[in-house]
């Protein structure tokens, strides 16, 4: 075993056994790690950081042999814990949401720094006080471009012909089509659409049928504007009510298609009405 330092975003943590805490990570080198914490839970305990969801901690780890699952980790101290975002239900239900979104969306031990960046901006976006619900749609989109899920936004991805007009957005094709293809009984046919958007997995969704629905062009506008631009210059997008809400039913349709459970960061955002 080795030991190894990281910084980390604390993606989730449970109880285990009587003083320790199970801790799921994204860290900047390693890409998302599960490690043990033992004894922090522990009154006598003297570690610098209570690990609570989405803080930046520096973690020292001891890297168990290739294929271990579970790291010990042995030093946690509390580099940011984004205050403002816990004086504040929606910004605190966003930032959640954003890293259960990531625990659930990405593999263990996949080194990806960019992914540790987005992270990063989606919460000082969110502290600096801009709309939080633009922030959990920039932080899908970024995320799904860093994956290689991004849905095609720009052509059909049947006969490529450039989105105008109605076009029509179907998760389990992995992006839009335009109404020609939608008649022609192209969308039964999953091993069309695997090929349809090549950068789109079949294997994904469960195998869910899922049907198209019409799209804005305002919205598909807005969706590869985000993809290419950089965070910090989205700070004061404007976008109008009708596309913040297709942009959401949308991104929903596509998250949704790519888990297998409903998050429960989103059950708690319902409850309370947001
Ligand atoms: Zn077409």
């Amino acid at each position: 075993m080795s030991a190894t330092k990281s910084l980390a975003f604390v993606l989730h943590t449970q109880d285990y056994r009587d003083t320790s805490l199970l801790g799921d990570f994204y860290t900047k080198d390693f890409g998302r790690i599960r490690g043990i914490v033992k004894g922090i839970r522990d009154t006598r305990a003297r570690f610098g950081s209570t690990l609570e969801p989405f803080s930046l901690n520096e973690i020292l780890f001891y890297r168990r042999r290739r294929g271990a699952e579970l790291h010990l980790v042995t030093q946690v101290d509390l580099l940011d814990l984004f205050p403002v975002l816990r004086d504040d239900l929606e910004r605190l239900a966003t930032a959640s949401y954003c890293s259960e979104l990531l625990k659930e969306l990405v593999e263990n031990e996949e080194s990806a720094p960019e992914i540790f960046e987005l992270m990063h901006d989606t919460l000082k976006f969110l502290v600096s006080g801009a709309s939080a619900k633009r922030a959990a749609r920039i932080f899908e989109v970024k995320l799904f471009d860093l994956l290689g899920l991004m849905p095609e936004v720009k052509n059909c991805v049947f006969c490529r012909t450039e989105a105008k007009g109605i076009f029509y957005f179907n998760a389990g094709l992995g992006g839009v089509h335009c109404g020609d293809c939608g008649s022609k009984g192209k969308l039964g046919a999953r091993h069309v659409a695997a090929s349809a958007n090549p950068r789109f997995s079949a294997g994904q969704g469960s195998g869910r049928h899922e049907t198209s629905a019409p799209i804005s062009l305002g919205t598909l506008h807005f969706l590869s504007h985000v993809q290419r631009a950089a965070i910090s210059d989205l700070y004061s997008v404007k976008v109008s009510q009708e596309v913040g809400e297709e942009l959401e039913k949308v991104l929903r349709r596509f998250t949704d298609f790519h888990l297998s459970h409903k998050l429960n960061s989103l059950t708690f955002m319902e409850k309370i009405g947001l």
